[in-house]
C-alpha cells in the first residue's frame, strides 16, 4: 500500500510539477520498484544518511563530493534500469531529464568535467599571453585591463561548468547557468567596445546598458530556480550569435583593409558555430560518458588559443599606430 502511495505521489509530480523533470526510465516500474527497495533497505528516513547495518559500500569520492543516500539508491537503480531496458530490446532512457553517465571519481559527467578544464586551461594559458603583453600607449591600458578582465570572467565560467558537471545541484546548476552567460554577454559587451572605445564613449554606454540590463534580469530569473531550459538556450543563442555577427562583420572589414590576423577572429566565431551545432544532437553517452554536450565543451577547449591571439596581435597592430588618436584605428 505504501509503495503504491509513493508510486502515485511520483507520478502526480511528474505530470503536475516543474521541479521535478521526469523521463521515461525514472516513470518505469523496474526503476521505482527498484529505489523503493533501495532506498527502505540503505537509507535514513530523510534518505541522506545511510542506516548503520547498511551493507552498501559508498566509495570514497563519492563520500567526498557528499552523495547522498537517496542519490546513490538513484544511480544503482538507474543502471539497474538500463540493462532491463537492453535486455528487452529497447534503448537507452532518460532518467529526470538527464541521460545515464559513469560515475567517476564521484564526478556525475566525468567527460564534460575533463572538456571544462580544458577549457580552464586555454583560457588561462592565452590568460598568461595577455599578461605578458607590454603595451606602453597611456589610453591603450583601460583595453589591455578590459581583456583581462573579459578572460576572467571566462576562467570564472569554466570553473563553474567544471563544478557543475563534477555534481549537479540547484546552486552549482544556477552557477553555471549564470556564469555561462556572463561568457556569452561578454563576447557581445567586448565587441561593442571594440567598435566604440575612444571613438564615441556615449554611443559606446548606450549600447552596453541593453546587454547588461538584460543580464542582470536573467540571473534574477536564474536564481528563481524556475528555469525554463528551452527559454535560456534562446537567450545564450541570441546574444552569442549577435556577438559574433558583430565580431564577424569587424574582422571580416579587417582583412579587407589587408590585417591578416583578423582571420583568427573569422575563424573562432566559425568554429563556435559550428562546434554549438553539436548541441542540436542529443544522443546516449557513448562508452557512458561522451554526450554531444561533452563533445561540444571538447570541440571548443582549443579556440581560446585562436581568439586571445587575435586580441593579442589586434592590440599590437593599434599600439603600433603613429596617429595619436586610436580612434582612427578603430575599424
Ligand atoms: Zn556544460
Amino acid at each position: 500500500m505504501k509503495l503504491l502511495i509513493s508510486l502515485a505521489i511520483a507520478l502526480f509530480l511528474c505530470e503536475h510539477s516543474s521541479l521535478v523533470t521526469c523521463s521515461i526510465g525514472d516513470r518505469s516500474m523496474v526503476y521505482r520498484n527498484c529505489l523503493n527497495r533501495f532506498e527502505r533497505e540503505n537509507c535514513t528516513d530523510n534518505g541522506v544518511l545511510f542506516k548503520s547495518n547498511t551493507q552498501y559500500k559508498q566509495d570514497y569520492w563519492s563520500r567526498v563530493l557528499q552523495w547522498s543516500c537517496r542519490d546513490e539508491c538513484r544511480y544503482q537503480c538507474m543502471w539497474v534500469t538500463v540493462d532491463v531496458f537492453h535486455k528487452n530490446g529497447d534503448d537507452t532512457p532518460k532518467f529526470h531529464g538527464k541521460w545515464p553517465f559513469i560515475r567517476m571519481f564521484g564526478m556525475q559527467e566525468p567527460a564534460s568535467a575533463f572538456a571544462s578544464i580544458l577549457n580552464l586551461a586555454a583560457n588561462a594559458y592565452m590568460f598568461k599571453q595577455l599578461q605578458q603583453l607590454r603595451i606602453s600607449k597611456a589610453n591603450l591600458k583601460p583595453f589591455v585591463i578590459f581583456w583581462k578582465m573579459f578572460a576572467m570572467v571566462c576562467m570564472n565560467a569554466w570553473v563553474w561548468s567544471t563544478i557543475f558537471h563534477m555534481r549537479d545541484t540547484d546552486f552549482t546548476e544556477f552557477m553555471d547557468y549564470a556564469c555561462a552567460l556572463s561568457m556569452v554577454m561578454g563576447l557581445l559587451v567586448a565587441a561593442i567596445v571594440r567598435v566604440f572605445y575612444m571613438r564615441n564613449k556615449v554611443m559606446m554606454l548606450v549600447a552596453l546598458s541593453l546587454p547588461v540590463f538584460y543580464f542582470v534580469m536573467h540571473v534574477r530569473y536564474l536564481y528563481s530556480g524556475f528555469i525554463n531550459y528551452d527559454y535560456n538556450m534562446k537567450v545564450n543563442v541570441f546574444f552569442g550569435a549577435l556577438g559574433s555577427v558583430i565580431w564577424l562583420v569587424l574582422s571580416w572589414h579587417q582583412w579587407t583593409l589587408r590585417r591578416r590576423y583578423a582571420w583568427r577572429m573569422m575563424a573562432f566565431t566559425l568554429l563556435s558555430g559550428a562546434a554549438l551545432s553539436l548541441e542540436l544532437f542529443d544522443f546516449p553517452p557513448r562508452h557512458g560518458v561522451w554526450d554531444a554536450h561533452a563533445l561540444w565543451h571538447l570541440s571548443t577547449a582549443p579556440l581560446p588559443v585562436l581568439f586571445y591571439s587575435y586580441v593579442i596581435a589586434d592590440l599590437r597592430y593599434v599600439a603600433s599606430s603613429e596617429l595619436d588618436k586610436f580612434a582612427f584605428k578603430m575599424t
